[in-house]
């Protein structure tokens, strides 16, 4: 369904964010058919550049970005009739006039802060004072949201300056990717898990974001930040927000966004033994966290995992180990729910371990997958086996599955059709900074060094503690 005409301006749009994930992502959408005529995309950053230069920038962009056989030149050429640049700084008076110039009335007006979140204020500000902010237009931020809660704090103040919430749009573009939708729609489009949903059928739930990458090349930023900052109090939290959450009463943004507040605020202060950090070590001529980050007596964590518990009705004794690194086996991310082994078996003794587990793989291969027992087929007698209840979206949509959109165009256009259900409210990040804070606060006040780890595996040794100490098992990075 196409959106209504926009002028979408993208502050930084010659940075790598822009370059990467937005106008690639807008190309397709365009293809798509999701962009009306009257759709513009106008790119606004330091550098000097003429529509003409700035269309080219974006031909490349989309030439590397997009897949090969989903390029079309006559296509392209149509989007990029859309696209034009404006040089603004956004520290001076530079540009702003021009800018205000080309938002054309009666349309509406987005513009995405593709910048260092130091010139966010800036941006903000001088959109008000040129008159080019109106109280309809909406404003997209990017992580990272603060380094604490008071850099949050500050920032959100900083922005309520100029904006009122709902005029806000806060990225977390897990929220974007379609099996974390699809979580939802399991959750509360079928009656099957919901009844289940609970302490007490439910044993434990892992959440795992593994990267293979090191810190190469962003060890400045990561060296300042690490796994907790980087990935736990935001993405990971999300996610846990929307596994753990009581069903909103609508799909409406504040009404989802109430329920996931309520879990931050329902989670215990984590004990010191319940968390494990590491540090990928260099190994066999490649290098490890130290020198990728350049950082030779660095404490910063690479890796974290924690066992949480959240203190209400619902969750009280049920663990969530949540764990993500840098340098493991495997690129993948994935949420398990694993459910309690059946009250008594009828069938006497059986090998192995059976739980019920419903896996919900947010990458690669999105899909959803449910282990569950069946006889193992055969006149071997009553022996139980495993078996899975496989759902990749790929195979099941078909065809369809190329409309499985990246989490960045699907966002972009939800700011388009003014929905912010996918969006981070301020109070939501505030709450994440106040439980990360006296998290941080204490392994430095501690001095605590993260344990090395070997890369390729799936962490420290201690993280597989964490597990075995409790009798269960993570699963395998793969
Ligand atoms: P980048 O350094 O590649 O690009 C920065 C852009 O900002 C450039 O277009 C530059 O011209 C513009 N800019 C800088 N100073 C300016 C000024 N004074 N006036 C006007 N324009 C100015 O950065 P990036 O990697 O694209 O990141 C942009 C934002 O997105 C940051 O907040 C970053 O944390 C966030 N982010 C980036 C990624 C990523 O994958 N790159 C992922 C998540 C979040």
């Amino acid at each position: 369904i196409p959106v209504d005409p926009f002028d979408l301006v993208i502050f930084g749009g010659t940075g790598d964010l822009a370059t990467r994930k937005i106008l690639p992502g807008l190309y397709r959408r365009f293809q798509a058919g999701q962009m009306p005529e009257g759709a513009r995309i106008i790119g606004a950053a330091r550098s000097e550049l003429t529509d003409e230069a700035y269309r080219e920038l974006v031909r490349a962009a989309v030439a590397e970005h997009v897949d090969a056989d989903r390029q079309d030149g006559a296509e392209l050429a149509g989007f990029l009739d859309r696209v034009s640049y404006t040089r603004i700084d956004a520290r001076g008076g530079d540009g702003w006039d021009t800018l205000a110039a080309k938002m054309r009335p009666d349309t509406i007006h987005a513009f995405y802060f593709s910048v260092g979140p130091g010139l966010f204020g800036d941006l903000a500000e001088r959109l008000n004072t040129h008159g080019i902010a109106g109280p309809d237009c909406r404003i997209v931020v990017e992580k990272p949201f603060g380094h604490d809660l008071a850099s949050a704090r500050a920032l959100n103040e900083t922005l309520a300056r100029h904006f009122v919430e709902h005029q806000i749009y806060r990225i977390d573009h897990y929220l974007g990717k379609e099996t974390v939708q699809n979580l939802m729609a399991v959750r509360f489009g079928n009656m099957l898990f919901e009844p289940l949903w609970n302490a007490q059928y439910v044993d434990h739930i892992q959440i795992t974001v593994a990267e293979t990458v090191g810190v190469g090349g962003r060890g400045d930023y990561y060296d300042k930040s690490g796994a907790m900052r980087d990935m736990v109090q935001n993405h990971m939290m999300q996610l846990l927000c929307l596994i753990a959450m009581e069903p909103p009463y609508t799909f409406d943004p504040d009404a989802v966004r109430d329920e996931k507040l309520k879990v931050i605020r329902a989670l215990d202060p984590v004990d010191p033994d319940d968390i494990v950090r590491g540090q990928y070590r260099a190994m066999n001529g490649t290098p490890g966290y130290l020198e990728d980050a350049e950082a030779p007596d660095s404490p910063t964590e690479s890796f974290i995992a924690l066992k949480l518990h959240l203190s209400n009705w619902r969750w009280k004794g049920t663990p969530f180990y949540l764990r993500t690194g840098k340098r493991l086996r495997a690129r993948t991310s994935e949420i398990a729910v694993t459910f309690k082994d059946p009250p008594h078996s009828i069938f006497g003794e059986q090998p192995g371990q059976r739980s019920n587990v419903l896996v919900i793989r947010l990458q690669p291969n999105e899909g959803i997958k449910l282990k569950v027992t069946i006889k193992e087929p055969g006149p071997g007698g009553m022996r139980l086996i495993e078996v899975p209840l496989d759902m990749s979206f790929a195979e099941a949509l078909g065809e369809g599955v190329r409309d499985i959109s990246d989490a960045y165009e699907r966002l972009i256009m939800d700011v388009i059709r003014g929905n912010q259900t996918l969006f981070m409210r301020g109070d939501e990040v505030e709450a994440a900074w106040a439980w990360a804070d006296p998290i941080i606060a204490a392994w430095e006040a501690r001095g605590d060094r993260p344990e090395p780890y070997d890369p390729g595996g799936s962490g420290p040794e201690d993280a597989l503690m964490l597990m075995h100490k409790d009798a269960r098992r993570w699963r395998e990075v793969r």
